[in-house]
């Protein structure tokens, strides 16, 4: 983990563009370690005005080799071994459609390839096969940077430099005014925690600063995708149990957030899975099941398998599932 992070530490000045690009996408390992190898395509065009389409063509995936640096600080994070061979292919020929502003919810044990999958939308890493399109055009001949504007990230553990609450805010829009991060915390459910702080939107926070909970960083995670307005969000819903009050707030600050947007959800809730346009059961990296809430119960598959554990308030997705014990 510390040769991982310590390019971060040489990269200190570069740290601004880096966060603004991948704002919130806060594996911050995983930007420096896999887009490396991508670089614009000559005549890559810009993602002008993007409606939010976002289409999956026989998508095969395999992790490039030069990602096996990471897999020690990955099983770390994941607390448990990790395919050894990383030419493992990962998803084995996708093909979905979302349309502009629905929300899909991906749903599936441990290991089926939902972050996977949502690593290829921002162009984390290049698919090995098929092709990933939005709003037609293949990712692969869009300029990056109008690419990542266009998508925002929020992910389950989103990382808080040491600096102020504004400050950290910043990073999604840097010329944002005080009112526009007031008006996005609102939103996010977060303003009335920040303000009752004693240094408010001032608070230092991050590893020595003011600890947030797990519902609070959440929402400020929410109120930074708010600030950079993306047509296409990518959320990483927690694992960890909230309190009440916690779940509802994060709950409320997602239907708004949401709303109007085109949205990729690896999804741990209940609501979100049951209110998506489209649900998507992955298992051991193909789709086996698609479809709303009400027609994949009736169907009494592996969805219906998952949503049982899920209303016994287990969460499928944090173990792997019962075939996914490593012997294939
Ligand atoms: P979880 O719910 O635990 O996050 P998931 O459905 O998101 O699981 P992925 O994290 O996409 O699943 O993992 C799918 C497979 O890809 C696993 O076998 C995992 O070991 C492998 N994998 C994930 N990240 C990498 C990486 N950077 N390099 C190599 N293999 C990886």
């Amino acid at each position: 983990v510390v040769q991982i992070y310590a390019p971060l530490t040489q990269l200190t000045n570069a740290r601004v563009d880096l966060m603004t690009a991948f704002v919130s996408f806060d594996r911050v390992f995983e930007v420096l370690d896999a887009p490396r190898a991508i670089t614009d395509r000559p005549g890559a065009v810009d993602l002008v005005d993007p409606e939010g389409r976002i289409e999956l063509d026989g998508v095969r995936f395999r992790y490039p080799a030069a990602a096996e640096v990471s897999i020690a600080s990955l099983e770390a994070e994941a607390g448990m071994p990790l395919d050894a061979d990383a030419s493992t292919e990962i998803l084995h020929g996708l093909d979905v459609t979302v349309e502009p502003g629905q929300t899909v919810a991906l749903v599936g044990p441990s290991g089926a390839g939902k972050s996977t999958l949502v690593s290829l939308i921002p162009r984390l890493y290049d698919v090995t096969e098929g092709a990933l399109r939005i709003d037609g055009t293949d990712v692969r001949d869009l300029t990056q940077e109008s690419l990542r504007a266009a998508i925002g990230v929020v992910s389950q553990d989103p990382h808080l430099f040491h600096e102020g609450i504004a400050a950290n805010l910043r990073y999604a829009k840097p010329d944002a005014t005080d009112d526009e991060l007031v008006a996005a915390c609102r939103a996010a459910r977060i303003h009335d925690s920040i303000a009752a702080l004693p240094d408010g939107y001032d608070t230092i926070v991050g590893e020595r600063g003011y600890r947030m909970s797990g519902g609070e960083k959440q929402r400020l995670a929410i109120a930074r995708m708010l600030l950079k307005d993306p047509r296409i969000v990518v959320l990483d819903e927690a694992t960890s149990h909230l309190d009440t009050e916690n779940e509802a707030a994060v709950q409320a600050a997602l239907a708004e957030a949401l709303a109007g947007r085109t949205a990729v959800v690896i999804a741990h809730r209940l609501s979100t899975i049951v209110d998506a346009d489209q649900i998507l059961v992955l298992d051991h990296g193909d789709v086996v099941e698609r479809g709303r809430h009400a027609s994949l119960l009736a169907a009494d598959g592996l969805y219906a398998e998952l949503y049982r554990a899920l209303l016994r308030g287990e969460d499928p997705a944090a173990t792997p599932g019962p075939d996914a014990d490593g012997d294939d």
